[in-house]
């Protein structure tokens, strides 16, 4: 019976991933584009090892943890099946050294200087470079992560001085909302500071990605330009946390 269950999940993954892969051809077939530049990162919070092995053994490889604990957690499970690790969450400067142990190539949410100049601190002395993206709180939602939309342009401009920090592209979480309008002002709004950045020329800054859209709301990131879309959920059902529990600016949480 618990195996019979536990097969029933597996089949219901991959039968999840091919709905979305579907949902992502589509999108991008009403937007004139080509499925190609859109990745399908896997967010595993919450999610086991083993669950995560069935998608990354179907070929999906792009997966990002919220968590440091949950990321060390499942290292050694996954170290042997080849996947390319990001980190969406928030990041505490004394949690850098175990995201470096544990091979994670892209910092998504990077948000503030301090945590750059840390970063920086320690890949400089380990003589390593790591890719970045730039997290701005395009809703303005209190309860999110990112640096405030004001101040973006002044946080790339900064880092990009920093030169074990490549910056690759942005990241948002869209509006939690029925509202359609409302999640698509927040998508566009990182468009336009990719189209900014660009014309800036910055040396050692390439936007080029953009990750956006989650399993509510991957269509709209879609059609607003996302090269990255983030989805756990609709894959891997349900979690028990709510994400409050991952954004909440309560910091003693995160
Ligand atoms: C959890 C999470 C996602 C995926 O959200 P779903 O709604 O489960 O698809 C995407 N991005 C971030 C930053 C997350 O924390």
């Amino acid at each position: 019976m618990a195996r019979k269950q536990k097969q029933r999940n597996f089949m219901d993954i991959l039968k999840n991933l091919e709905i979305i892969q579907n949902q992502i051809n589509l999108a991008c077939t009403k937007s004139n584009r080509n499925p190609n530049e859109v990745k399908l990162l896997l967010a595993t919070k919450t999610v086991s090892a083993e669950r995560i092995k069935i998608a990354l053994n179907a070929g999906y490889t792009l997966i990002a943890e919220n968590r440091v604990q949950e990321l060390k957690e499942k290292y050694n499970d996954l170290k042997d099946t080849p996947h390319t690790n990001h980190f969406i969450g928030h990041l505490q400067t004394n949690k850098i050294k175990d995201i470096l142990k544990c091979d994670v190539s892209c910092v998504e949410s990077l948000d503030r200087y301090e945590l750059a100049e840390k970063l920086h601190q320690r890949l400089s002395s380990e003589n390593k470079t790591i890719e970045v993206f730039i997290q701005v709180n395009t809703s303005g939602e209190e309860s999110k992560f990112g640096v405030h939309p004001d101040n973006a342009i002044d946080l790339v401009k900064k880092v990009s001085q920093l030169n074990t920090l490549k910056i690759k592209g942005l990241m948002t979480i869209g509006l939690f909302s029925s509202d359609v309008d409302k999640v698509r002002k927040c998508f566009r709004l990182l468009k336009q500071f990719q189209q900014e950045i660009a014309s800036l020329q910055l040396p050692n800054v390439e936007v080029n990605e953009l990750s956006m859209g989650m399993s509510g709301d991957l269509e709209i990131a879609i059609e607003e330009g996302a090269t990255i879309v983030r989805v756990g959920t609709a894959i891997f059902g349900e979690r028990i946390y709510p994400d409050s529990f991952y954004w909440n600016e309560n910091k003693n949480n995160a």
